[in-house]
This record gives C-alpha cells, structure tokens and sequence, in this order.
C-alpha cells in the first residue's frame, strides 16, 4: 500500500485511521453481518450512527439547543437556491458579500427569487482580499446577509466575520468547516459541503436556527426543498447520504479524541505558516493572497511563468504529490491542506519547492 500526498481542494484526504476503521467495518460492521451501505436507515443500527454523528458534531462546535443540524445531499450547489428559496421570504430581499466564484454562483441563484444587493465586493482587486467588514452596511429590511468564510479557489479567509446585527448571518463554510472552533451564534446558518474538510462527496452539512426553519413551514415549495421536513425527521424525511454520514461520524470522534478544533486551529496555522513563510521570503514565488487575507486551507501561489507553474506540476510528480494545480479558472499553483494533511506533506512540498526554485532561479 502506498499512500501519497494528496493536495486536492476536495474531494480530499482524510484522515488514515478513518478510513482503515471503515475498511476493517466494510463488510460486517459491528457484528450486524452487513456493510453500512447495505443497511435500511431505519433500522436501530443506523440510528444509532446518525444519532451518535449528530451529538459528537454538536460536542466538538459546542451547537446552541436552538439549532438544528442537518444532513442533506445536493452539495453545497443545492444550498445556493435552497437558502433565497427557504429563506429570502420576509421582504424579498437579501444583502450578499461578494468573494468570487462561490458567492457569485449563489447571487445568481438568489436572483430567482428576490432582490439582491452586493454589499461588499472584492472583485476590483481580482479577488485576491476579503472586502474590508469595518463599517459595512447592512439594509435593515435584509431577509438575511449572505457570505462564503474560505474560498477555495483563490485562498482566501474571513479574519473577522461581518456584525450584522438582528440580520441573520448565512455562511458557506464548506472548504473551512471544522478547521477551527465556530462560534456558531453568530450565524443564522452555518453549512458545509463535507467534500473537502470532513468526509466523502455526498453529504452537506447544515446547521440552522429554528426562528429559520420556521420560515420555510409554510412553502409552496418540493418537499425536498424546505428546511423544515428534514429538520421534524431528523434528516430522514426521504433517504439520507448513509454511508457519508457514517464516515463523517468517524471523522468527527476522530476530531474528538485529537484536542477539538482548538488543537485543530493550532496544527492548521503550524502547516500554513510553512509554506507562506517559504513563499515570503522567495524571490522565485509569489503568493497569490494579500497577508491579512489569506486561508490556512488552500494555499495558492504563483512561479515567475505559467511554463514554469506546469513544469513545476510535472516536477511534483516524482514525489507523487498530486492535484497541486489551481483551479481552471485563476491558473497558478494550490495545495490544500485540509485537517487530514499531516504536517510532514507540507514539509515535503516545501523541500520540493526549494529543489525547484534552486534549479530555476
Ligand atoms: C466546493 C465548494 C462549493 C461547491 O460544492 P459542491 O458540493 O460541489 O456543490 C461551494 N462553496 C465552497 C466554498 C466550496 O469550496
């Protein structure tokens, strides 16, 4: 067996032990004679699992009562019309912070049903800082305020969230969920495709206060696209993701018994702090992030030359360090490095990348 460094920004690594757990579980879990997949998700077994998922997540955050947690399929795509479908239907209307790609997918959706106003913007700057939060206005009929924490594509990260006073904070979490504590009352809702921090493709988490629920109780909407059946039969109201939801279980208890997600923040800055070090003092590199700015989960840079950035990706090869191109849309160089990148992958990149600005300098 050969396991290598994978610098995917999702789906992404996770961590060893889970999933040697689960290839040890795979075709008898626990004794029921069944693999996780096989099983009804009613049956005792898999409530147990699903229950057991939900009270370690709520553990680790420390989640309010007045919150539901929810887990749904669709991605956090389906989310981007779910939230103005569910939500955006008080006044019709809904402020949104814009930070590129993620956020631009989800104002396009919003649009289908209400008004929406860009509050902040950080497309003058190609996306490459989060609009400053100090002083932001918020419009007082706003049905919510919507942001994304981490985006994934250009690497960069909220440092501050925005006070949006009584106005519900909606947050797509999805390439930072649990890479650090959440204070989890200063959100409406909080959701989180598991894809990249947390679990397999298939399952989005969502965390949601009950005054929002409420809002969608009355819907003339699929039943699959109101909060509120999932939130009265505890995600069962049709079929869940089950065997992502086990797997996210997993990774839960693994967060438990490894110091929570302070211990997590800490170990994530440790490995960041590696690399942006590196890119820092380079003169061959450059990061692609302004400093006040930048994510401790996807690291994007840039050589002298986009020959350079594919020659350095044919190089990466010999070490086997796979997906360390970035997204089709910015060009450039990204390594993620989720909970699950031990520090030794960041360290063996940065050898690599020293390697390579020695002999191309
Ligand atoms: C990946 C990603 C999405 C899209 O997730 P899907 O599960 O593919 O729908 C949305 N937001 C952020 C921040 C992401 O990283």
């Amino acid at each position: 067996m050969a396991r290598i460094y994978n610098f995917s920004a999702g789906p992404a690594m996770l961590p060893e032990e889970v999933l040697k757990e689960a290839a040890e579980e795979m075709l008898d879990y626990r004794g029921c004679g069944m693999s996780v997949m096989e099983m009804s998700h009613r049956s005792k077994v898999f409530q147990q699992i699903i229950d057991e998922a939900e009270a370690d997540l709520r553990k680790l955050i420390g989640i309010p009562e007045n919150y539901k947690v929810l887990f749904l399929q669709g991605g956090a795509t389906l989310q981007f019309g779910m939230i103005p479908m569910n939500l955006m239907t008080v006044n019709k209307k809904a402020d949104y912070i814009n930070t590129g790609v993620w956020t631009k997918k989800a104002i396009q959706d919003a649009k289908l049903f209400g008004e929406v106003r860009v509050i902040a913007s950080g497309e003058e700057n190609g996306f490459k800082r989060i609009p400053d939060m100090k002083g932001l206005k918020v419009n007082p009929d706003a049905d919510y305020v919507y942001m994304c924490d981490n985006n994934t594509i250009y690497g960069t990260k909220f440092k501050e969230y925005p006070d949006t006073g009584n106005i519900p904070l909606i947050c797509d979490m999805s390439s930072c969920f649990l890479s650090e504590p959440i204070d989890v009352k200063k959100f409406g809702m909080i959701y989180a495709g598991a894809q990249k921090n947390v679990g397999p493709a298939g399952v989005t988490i969502i965390i949601i206060r009950d005054d929002l629920v409420a809002r969608s109780a009355e819907l003339p909407l699929p039943v699959y696209l109101r909060y509120a059946p999932h939130a009265e039969n505890g995600s069962m109201y049709n079929t869940p993701p089950t065997y992502g939801i086990y797997i996210c279980g997993k990774v839960f208890k693994w967060l438990l018994a490894n110091g929570g997600l302070e211990k997590r923040k800490e170990a994530n800055e440790a490995k960041a702090k590696i690399i942006y070090d590196y890119l820092d003092q380079s003169k061959f590199y450059k990061a692609s992030v302004e400093k006040d700015s930048r994510s401790l989960m996807n690291v994007t840079f840039r050589t002298p030359s986009d020959e350079l950035d594919a020659e350095f990706l044919e190089g990466a090869k010999k070490y086997k360090f796979t997906n360390l191109k970035g997204h089709r849309s910015t060009g450039g160089l990204r390594a993620s490095i989720y909970n699950a990148m031990p520090i030794d992958g960041v360290k063996a990149l940065v050898a690599y990348m020293k390697e390579f600005e020695e002999a191309h300098k």
